[in-house]
């Protein structure tokens, strides 16, 4: 369905599926039974030698790697990431990321992880926005995994225009200096395996920036998203 026709349909009948636009039976929360079970999992064998280890080989040291659903455009897994973004759906998005847990708990992935970090918003973006939606992904896999959520080590700190539009290089070169760990932060880092987190995953530029500093403080780094490109 047509985002704004759903848009406006959510406004006369809030309990609709975030996927496919049909009204919520009253024991279903976000996503009707079908689009649940349509979800398009990615599910690899290995988070050690993932599709995320292809994509950033060579520019960080990955621990490990997962997706939780493939991503293609037009696709409701594409709805769902608009809604997180666009139209407020904390409750939807923080539902994703306990449904990611979950995945990662079956296929035994994390389990020996000290923190989640999701990677940071501009601060201005989250004030415009009223929250990061990488966060709320990592409250719902936190409740899942039990691997504590920490927002504490990272930070953002400037402005950067939006990343669609730009080539590989130039999101790198937009990307590359933004995030810093606060000082009083930095003599955690040593030996810690951190899981940062992020909606989607595409080039992994913004992922392999917000690595680099916690890198450079001696952390051991995963990445889980919950989308990535097929
Ligand atoms: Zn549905």
């Amino acid at each position: 369905m047509k985002t704004v026709a759903k848009d406006i349909l959510e406004l006369f009948f809030p309990h609709i599926c975030h996927g496919c636009g049909v009204p919520l039976l009253q024991n279903e929360k976000h996503l009707c039974l079908t689009c649940h079970y349509e979800l398009p999992l990615v599910n690899e064998a290995s988070s050690l030698e993932s599709s995320l280890h292809r994509i950033l080989y060579g520019r960080m040291p990955l621990l490990e790697g997962a997706a939780f659903l493939y991503f293609q455009k037009g696709s409701f897994v594409q709805e769902i990431l608009h809604a997180f973004k666009y139209e407020g759906a904390q409750g939807l998005c923080e539902h994703m990321g306990q449904l990611m847990g979950m995945q990662f708990n079956k296929n035994g992935f994390f389990n020996q992880a000290d923190y989640l970090i999701p990677v940071p918003l501009h601060p201005k973006k989250e004030r415009k926005r009223g929250y990061n939606q990488a966060a709320i992904l990592a409250k719902g896999m936190s409740n899942a995994t039990k691997i504590p959520l920490n927002t504490s080590l990272i930070a953002r700190n400037q402005f950067t225009e939006s990343q669609t539009k730009k080539s590989r290089f130039a999101r790198w070169l937009n990307v590359s200096s933004v995030f810093e760990v606060p000082p009083e932060a930095s003599a955690q880092l040593r030996d810690k395996h951190i899981v940062l987190i992020d909606d989607v995953i595409t080039t992994g530029a913004t992922l392999e920036a917000c690595a680099k500093p916690l890198i450079d403080l001696g952390a051991k780094i995963s990445v889980a998203t919950l989308a990535k490109a097929q």
